[in-house]
């Protein structure tokens, strides 16, 4: 594709996803006009893990220098029973993760990958961004041409362009433009979050380090780890739980967090002490089998077209990875032939992202088990050199995504 065109990429959702596709188009030359419903962009979120198929792109776009004063790498993930805190696994990750695979892996808040991505595209002339702007529906006006309908300062207004990348989140407006009746399906499952100070009494003999920890238990899992050089700490704990709305924050009882910390150890058990101080995130997932293109001039990534669970903590890093090859296909494509680019596109990312989410849900079975089950487990990881653990994350961390 020519760059150069008169016509921008317009994108709407300005998250991971959609930040990251600023900077990927911005970077092949490309004009790109962002669209963000919220009037700004808000501070929300908790920790992400940012594993190195994910910074390796930063690192290309120009932005990981960037965020790594804001993010710590981990030495290690360790996995731990919960009721004694006994070591199960370990996987070295630190300079070990970055000499195996190409890229460093970090741990951050969200806030800050966004607020590094949103500097980035601030100082990127080609990239223009519009906050309480709400892109409402698109239809194609011709070949590479499409005309978004986007609510602006309570006023409809009509902008045209090449491509509409549609990067709004898991309660997709866009999605619903190629794929009726596809709302994001509920798992049934919480996520309890909180930043807790890495000074508090509860976190200093936890954690004496920097590593990822995660405690394993029937049916309840919780992961911690650093953020911010270290001065705070991310905890997330997974309960079952209902959403009650759309919304990826929502107030609920957290009397499941409170009895699942129960039967852990009491270092652990201590974090229930103040409950409130948690946030509750409703897990949904979208079908990632349902089309995410339409023709040369639509596309969704991200949350957007295939949220998946977090237990491979792969939700922003497959966002990263969707927005630099979309990036890539679209550039590398002859100007009549956009339709298949995408498709082939869409195809393979498929294929990737199902694996990724088998995965997730190989990790939700595993960490969660009971029982015989858990005494296999845990016989297994024991007998299981951390080297060997490793080995089992080169598909993953290892994946170059401009290669596939
Ligand atoms: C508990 C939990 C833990 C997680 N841990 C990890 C982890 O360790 N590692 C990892 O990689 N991922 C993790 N994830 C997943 C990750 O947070 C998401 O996958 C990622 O943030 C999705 O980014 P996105 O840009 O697609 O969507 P979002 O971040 O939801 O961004 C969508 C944006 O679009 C805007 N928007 C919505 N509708 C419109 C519209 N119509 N017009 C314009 N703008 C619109 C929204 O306001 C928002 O700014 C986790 C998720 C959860 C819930």
């Amino acid at each position: 594709m020519e760059a150069g065109q008169t016509s921008p990429i317009i994108v709407a959702g300005a998250g991971i996803a959609g930040l990251t596709a600023a900077l990927a188009f911005a970077a092949r030359g490309f004009d790109v006009q962002v669209f963000e419903r919220s009037p700004e962009l808000r501070q929300v979120g908790a920790g992400l893990q940012l594993s190195p198929n994910a910074t390796r792109l930063l690192d290309r776009l120009g932005v990981l220098a960037g965020l790594k004063p804001f993010a710590v790498q981990p030495p290690a993930i360790v996995l731990r029973n919960a009721s004694d805190l006994r070591e199960l696994a370990r996987v070295p990750l630190g300079q070990m993760a970055e000499d195996r695979w190409g890229a460093p892996y970090l741990v951050v808040h969200r806030a800050d990958l966004q607020g590094t991505l949103l500097a980035a595209a601030n100082r990127t002339p080609t990239i223009s961004l519009a906050t309480d702007s709400d892109v409402e529906a698109f239809q194609s006006v011709g070949p590479g041409n499409l005309a978004a309908t986007v609510r602006t300062e309570g006023q409809r207004r009509r902008y045209e362009g090449a491509l509409l990348v549609g990067a709004d989140g898991v309660w997709s407006t866009l999605r619903k433009g190629i794929v009726s009746g596809l709302p994001a399906r509920s798992t049934g499952l919480m996520a309890w979050r909180r930043t807790i100070s890495a000074d508090s009494p509860l976190i200093r003999n936890l954690f004496p380090d920097l590593t990822v920890n995660a405690f394993l238990h029937p049916g309840f899992h919780l992961v911690a780890y650093p953020l911010r050089g270290g001065s705070e700490f991310n905890l997330v704990a997974f309960t079952s739980g209902q959403a009650r709305g759309e919304d990826w924050r929502v107030a609920a009882d957290a009397a499941p967090l409170r009895k699942a910390l129960g039967e852990t150890a009491s270092p652990l058990a201590a974090l229930a002490a103040d409950a409130e101080a948690w946030t509750a995130w409703p897990i949904h997932t979208v079908d990632p089998a349902r089309p995410w293109v339409q023709g040369g001039d639509f596309a969704l990534i991200g949350d957007a077209a295939h949220a998946m669970t977090p237990f491979a903590a792969q939700g922003a890093a497959m966002a990263i990875e969707d927005a630099w090859s979309l990036a890539d296909a679209y550039d590398a494509s002859p100007p009549n032939g956009l339709a298949s680019s995408l498709a082939a596109w869409e195809q393979t990312r498929r294929l990737r992202i199902q694996k990724v989410a088998r995965r997730g849900a190989f990790n939700r079975f595993v960490w969660h088990a009971a029982g015989p089950v858990a005494l296999a487990r845990n016989l297994v990881l024991a007998a299981r050199p951390a080297k060997s653990l490793a080995t089992d994350m080169d598909w993953l961390y290892g994946h170059d995504v401009s290669s596939s």
